[in-house]
């Protein structure tokens, strides 16, 4: 029978991997708990109208990237490409914004994109995304990305990442830099590349983010988005950039950089890395305040952000950011043959839980000789061994070896004591 595999692009996370996304999500998680941040849980799956109404119909996304389908009821549905859409749908819908409420959230989970998969690429890919509401000056902005740099401090990867920063400006600034843009770009057309050619009609603002050498060269001497900005968003740009020269953190303005996605305006940013080749942005974000209103709610100003956690798992990989602490090991196998040790073995484990609820132990299960338990005490990862025949078990007494620090060798303990020396060994 052909085996059954995976759909290209959608990977499982094995048990040696999942420890690492742990800490990423939970160094992240109490980060944003101590800037004021609650987490919201929406669908995977959505109407796809969500989608294009948001993302906008001519970008890469909506165009060529969505898995949608439609189900029994011949409803048109969409696996998220994105949680921003999802996030603003279910604010609405609960009334989260009413009443000028100030809103910070976050979320997580698997998004899908039809893509070519390779390194940092994938089909199904995960994300943690932040979103404010109801804010629409700099200073939130200026948090959020001071608060992202204090996750790459607390992950140990700030020396290897850049953020890039950017305002896109009004809508009426960006319409007319695009006529300008295109009529510059006009004169090159023949030179353009394929896809350029494409967007010069339907996005031209996207050519920008062109990576084809030929088109890159045109952009050289193309209009800068920075001379059409509006007084507004040049003065909101300078407070942000104020407030992060403030605190220090450093940022490489790119008059070039554009977002993916039609809903932003004002601010946008990334944070780049050059340790992962091609898919080196390792989080992007900006600002959206025309899209509360776009999706049938009142106008609410709104700011966010995505990073990729796939990339960022592959970035504290390639920089040795992992700490040894990070493992699923257990602290203590315990091992054990015989009718009555096995008895007894069952309920010491259970006290050792009850009491030293730190402690990371596992009871071996399924029987077997000492020789082929030890093999697996030893695969385990484990510091100690708890050792039971009938003969301890008997007695009330318990080996304990040492696998890792062999000089230290084996001793017997009364079982009373086993719980204070395991407590100071692991510093419970
Ligand atoms: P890219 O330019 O790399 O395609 P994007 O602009 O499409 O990224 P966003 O929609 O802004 O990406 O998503 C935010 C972050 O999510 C990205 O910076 C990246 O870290 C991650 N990401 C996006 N698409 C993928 C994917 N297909 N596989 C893995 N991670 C992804
Ligand atoms: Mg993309």
């Amino acid at each position: 029978m052909a085996k059954i595999q995976s759909i290209r692009g959608m990977n499982d996370l094995l048990p040696a991997e999942s420890p690492v996304w742990q800490y990423l999500e939970s160094t992240v998680a109490s980060v944003l708990a101590r800037y004021g941040y609650r987490e919201l849980r929406f669908p995977i799956v959505e109407q796809t109208e969500l989608f294009k109404r948001s993302i906008g119909e001519v970008t890469d996304i909506v165009e060529k990237e969505m898995y949608t389908f439609a189900d029994r009821n011949d409803e048109s549905l969409t696996l998220r490409p994105e949680g921003t859409a999802g996030c603003v749908r279910a604010c609405l819908q609960h009334g989260l914004l009413d009443n000028q409420q100030l809103q910070r959230l976050w979320y997580t989970g698997p998004m899908f994109r039809y893509e070519k998969p390779q390194k940092g690429r994938l089909r199904q890919f995960h994300q943690i995304g932040v979103e404010c509401f109801g804010m629409a000056s700099a200073d939130i902005d200026a948090e959020l990305i001071t608060m992202t740099a204090r996750f790459w401090q607390q992950l140990g990867v700030l020396d290897d990442v850049e953020l890039e920063l950017n305002s896109i400006g009004s809508s009426q600034a960006r319409a007319d830099y695009k006529r300008a843009l295109v009529a510059y770009l006009e004169q090159f057309v023949d030179q353009l590349d394929a896809d350029s050619q494409r967007r010069l009609q339907s996005n031209p603002l996207r050519i920008l983010d062109s990576k084809s050498p030929e088109t890159r060269k045109i952009l050289q001497g193309a209009p800068s988005l920075a001379d059409y900005l509006d007084d507004e968003s040049r003065q909101h740009f300078e407070q942000l950039k104020s407030l992060l020269d403030a605190v220090g953190i450093v940022y490489r303005v790119n008059p070039q950089l554009v977002r993916g996605l039609d809903y932003y305006g004002k601010t946008v940013f990334e944070w780049v890395t050059n340790r992962l080749g091609a898919q080196g942005t390792v989080c992007a974000g900006g600002r959206y305040d025309g899209l509360v209103e776009q999706l049938g709610g009142k106008a609410v100003a709104g700011v966010g952000f995505a990073m990729g956690i796939e990339r960022l798992c592959l970035l504290l990989e390639a920089t040795g950011n992992i700490p040894e602490s990070v493992n699923a090991d257990p602290d203590v196998y315990f091992v054990v043959a015989g009718e009555l040790a096995q008895q007894k073995a069952f309920t010491y484990a259970e006290q050792l839980r009850t009491r030293l609820p730190g402690l990371h132990l596992q009871l071996h299960c399924g029987g077997g000789s000492f020789k082929s338990q030890f093999k697996k005490a030893d695969k385990s990862g484990a510091c100690v061994a708890l050792v039971l025949g009938d003969n301890e078990a008997e007695q009330g007494v318990i080996n304990l070896k040492w696998l890792r620090d062999m000089d230290k060798g084996q001793q017997t303990l009364a079982w009373d004591d086993v719980f204070a020396l395991l407590e100071q060994q692991f510093n419970l």
